[in-house]
């Protein structure tokens, strides 16, 4: 006997049973884009890994840690997507889709990250991406938070979600403060691991969402990203909080709030739960209007958000949310081998004159057995064929949500029987 080859940890099956929820989500999300003018756009699930290491950063968990990257036999350098913006950006610049234009697109797909496989973190999970080009100030900004919350509405969700928001400033802003930041915990960074201590030298601003507890008592007295922010970065950002009250959409100022990656500037946000442990976030974004350029397009403006799909379903399921598959109209159980061809012809044709869901099975198991899968399939109506009803070319029809008996009809008057029997009930 040889060993059974089994799935990658932290790849996940999504079997017949939780497709339906994905289905739905797909279906929801597509007529929300649709309604906003969003376009859908798809990437490429390999990049370049030179991609991901110039856009994310390479001091980033992302690029540090969590690449799936690997050379071909070509010897190319490639990398499995762990994110769809450096992509989406990538092919914009390519397609010459950002010439004199805007672009507001959205995507839907597979991202793998090399994580310790948990509850709600995943080596291959699902994102919902949004990303609109062209935009420089505040509107965009709430447009996309509130197409969020718009997603959330749709499942339920927004009481049990919390907005955050920062301003991580522009570029000549964010370097003085990070001067700042780096004077105020050089003395102590003798208390701290080496990892934090390189952290400091080559991304200082990502220590501010550390874990560490000792750390994060350090930060509460650490100055303050806003204090390092000039006029018109906080004007900016006081514009966005306040359109955000004038929508009543609550949300806390969180300015620890950084982001994993390097291409952020000005707004960032997060949608976060209580309800799933550490894998909290649900929704992250910002505006990133300097990766265009940094990917060799020419100077615009970005802003965009990443939906983890998996969490949004785990935080419905957790609240009993449960979505079930529509049951089957019509279930068929055909007795014998001619029976089932006859079976096969008659429900190839009320497929062609209706949308019923028909189920067709083989009755090998006996009458009774084919029945009682019958009525657990959910159908509305069970039609049965053995050897009598062959002969007289009729079909049994039994109403499975009544009591009334089955009933004998011919099989050329079955289409219309069925149309009243279901206009009937
Ligand atoms: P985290 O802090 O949880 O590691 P992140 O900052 O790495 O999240 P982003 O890169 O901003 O996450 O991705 C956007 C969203 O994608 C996250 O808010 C989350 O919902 C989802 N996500 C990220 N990584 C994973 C993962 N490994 N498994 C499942 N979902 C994920
Ligand atoms: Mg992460």
């Amino acid at each position: 006997v040889s060993d059974k080859v089994q799935a990658i940890r932290g790849m996940d099956d999504i079997l017949p049973g939780k497709v339906h929820a994905w289905q739905e989500f797909s279906s929801r999300i597509t007529s929300v884009m649709d309604r906003y003018g969003y376009h859908e756009i798809r990437t490429p699930m390999l990049e370049a890994l030179a991609l991901f290491k110039r856009s994310i950063g390479d001091v980033t968990d992302i690029v540090e840690k969590e690449m799936y990257a690997f050379q071909d036999m070509n010897g190319d350098y490639l990398a499995l997507r762990p994110e769809g913006t450096a992509s989406t950006v990538r092919a914009c610049i390519e397609h010459g889709l950002l010439h004199n234009q805007t672009q507001k697109l959205w995507y839907l797909g597979s991202m793998f990250r090399h994580e310790k496989p948990q509850k709600g973190r995943l080596r291959q999970f699902h994102q919902l991406g949004i990303e609109a080009f062209g935009f420089a100030n505040s509107h965009i900004e709430l447009e996309v938070i509130l197409l969020c919350q718009k997603i959330f509405q749709a499942y339920n969700l927004e009481q049990h979600l919390m907005l955050e928001i920062n301003t991580l400033g522009d570029a000549a802003e964010r370097l003085s403060y990070k001067k700042a930041l780096v004077d105020y915990l050089t003395p102590h960074i003798n208390n701290f691991t080496a990892e934090i201590a390189q952290r400091l030298h080559k991304n200082p601003l990502r220590l501010l969402d550390s874990k560490n507890i000792d750390l994060q008592e350090l930060l509460i007295k650490a100055p303050l990203l806003l204090d390092s922010l000039s006029k018109a970065s906080r004007l900016r950002f006081d514009t966005l909080c306040q359109a955000l009250n004038d929508y009543n959409i609550s949300y806390t100022i969180n300015h620890k709030l950084v982001r994993g990656l390097d291409y952020y500037s000005h707004t960032v946000f997060e949608f976060t739960t209580d309800m799933l442990g550490a894998q909290a976030t649900i929704c992250a974004g910002g505006r990133y209007d300097s990766l265009i350029a940094h990917l060799g397009g020419d100077d615009n403006y970005a802003f965009g958000a990443a939906l983890g799909i998996e969490r949004l379903l785990l935080l419905q399921e957790s609240l009993g949310n449960t979505l079930e598959a529509e049951n089957p109209d019509i279930y068929c159980i055909a007795s014998g081998d001619a029976a089932w061809s006859t079976m096969l012809a008659i429900t190839e044709n009320l497929r062609s004159k209706s949308a019923w869901r028909i189920i067709l099975s083989y009755a090998d198991t006996g009458f009774k057995s084919q029945f009682k899968k019958a009525d657990k399939s959910g159908a509305k109506i069970a039609l049965i064929l053995g050897d009598d009803e062959l002969k007289s070319q009729s079909i049994g029809v039994k109403n499975l949500r009544s009591l009334s008996e089955q009933k004998n009809i011919l099989q050329a008057e079955l289409y219309d029987y069925i149309l009243s029997a279901v206009n009937g009930t």
